[in-house]
């Protein structure tokens, strides 16, 4: 969309942006519709009868308060696809669209994945450490752990989850997975998440995040992997018990873990620092150029496809 969105009588499209965006995104959304930040709604509350879309990213809540002041708001459209911090039965009372960015960032969570499994089993981190801190002069790394011949269960075997499961399949992993459903496929399907834990090395974690899934890796799904096991999580930190994790690391109950999301991001639990065990990493699952740009660029054809033709692309069905 060249020119600005307009509504009826021609004015502006009035969008409240949540989170910061690259240059050219910035750009794009300021030449599509006139940009403001919740900091202009508090100089100017005016100004929130006239929002008429949101555009924000999946890591960052959107508080139900602050939909209630904007009586206007048509669309949520998140930069993500994740959308467990939006609340969906305000949306869906009040008929506001949610659009979220599905599918273009699968390949990039999938392959942070594969990254994080192999730098957690073989100890990358420490082991690049041990390099530069002139360790290795004094003594050979420590052997570590290989991921041919170990059994796999991913929790959450969709969109991002399949192509984990792809990408791992030619490391000679017996897969299996758990989700709510048999989706008959050649992977086996594990109807119990204990069983799923109890008979796998390594537990990958691909599923949503919201009420229905909060907590699901918990002490007894722990305690099931087991001592030599090791825990992945991709998906959202909310699905699995932090404090009951952490216990488990204390004592020595699971192998390990590699963690991309936690419960309070970005000031994360700081006993989780302590173990050598724990791979931590920012929350970078989609953290690419390619992906940030593929992501952005759908976010934009969705807020844009509404305001043109009251179409957006790909709209949340929850
Ligand atoms: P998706 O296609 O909707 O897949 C979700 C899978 O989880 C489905 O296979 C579903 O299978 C299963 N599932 C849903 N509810 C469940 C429940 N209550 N218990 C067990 N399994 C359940 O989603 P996706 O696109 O793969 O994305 C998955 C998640 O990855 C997102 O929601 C997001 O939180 C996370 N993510 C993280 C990053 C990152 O940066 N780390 C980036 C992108 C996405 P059934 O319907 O059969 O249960």
């Amino acid at each position: 969309m060249s020119a600005q969105a307009s509504g009826q009588g021609g004015e502006d499209v009035v969008l409240l942006q949540l989170g910061e965006y690259t240059p050219d995104v910035q750009a794009r959304l300021e030449a599509a519709f006139r940009c403001v930040k919740p900091a202009d709604l508090e100089r100017d509350p005016a100004l929130a009868g006239r929002v008429r879309a949101i555009a924000t990213r999946s890591n960052l809540a959107l508080p139900a308060e602050l939909v209630e002041r904007l009586p206007a708001l048509e669309i949520v459209a998140t930069n993500g696809v994740g959308y467990d911090l939006i609340p969906l039965d305000l949306m869906a009372r009040r008929g506001i669209v949610v659009t979220n960015t599905p599918d273009v960032l699968n390949a990039a969570v999938a392959e942070l994945c594969v990254g994080a499994l192999l730098a957690l089993l073989r100890r990358l981190p420490q082991a690049d450490r041990h390099v530069r801190s002139g360790a290795w002069a004094k003594g050979a790394f420590p052997l570590a752990t290989g991921l041919a011949g170990k059994r796999l269960g991913i929790v959450g075997l969709g969109r991002i989850g399949k192509e984990i499961a792809r990408r791992l399949e030619p490391f000679g992993v017996a897969l299996s997975y758990y989700g709510r459903s048999d989706q008959r496929l050649d992977w086996h399907y594990e109807p119990d998440l204990e069983a799923l834990a109890r008979a796998a090395d390594i537990l990958v974690v691909a599923a949503p995040g919201g009420r229905e899934t909060a907590g699901l890796i918990d002490a007894r799904v722990l305690a099931a992997l087991g001592p030599r096991g090791y825990l992945v999580n991709v998906a959202r930190g909310s699905l699995v018990d932090e404090a009951a994790l952490i216990a488990a690391l204390e004592q020595g109950a699971i192998g390990g873990a590699a963690l991309d999301v936690f419960h309070n991001e970005p000031d994360i639990d700081a006993r989780l620092s302590g173990f050598d065990n724990v791979l931590l990493l920012p929350h970078i699952g989609s953290a690419t150029h390619e992906t940030r740009a593929a992501m952005a660029a759908l976010m934009l054809e969705n807020l844009e496809g509404w305001f043109r033709e009251r179409k957006a692309v790909t709209p949340v069905t929850a």
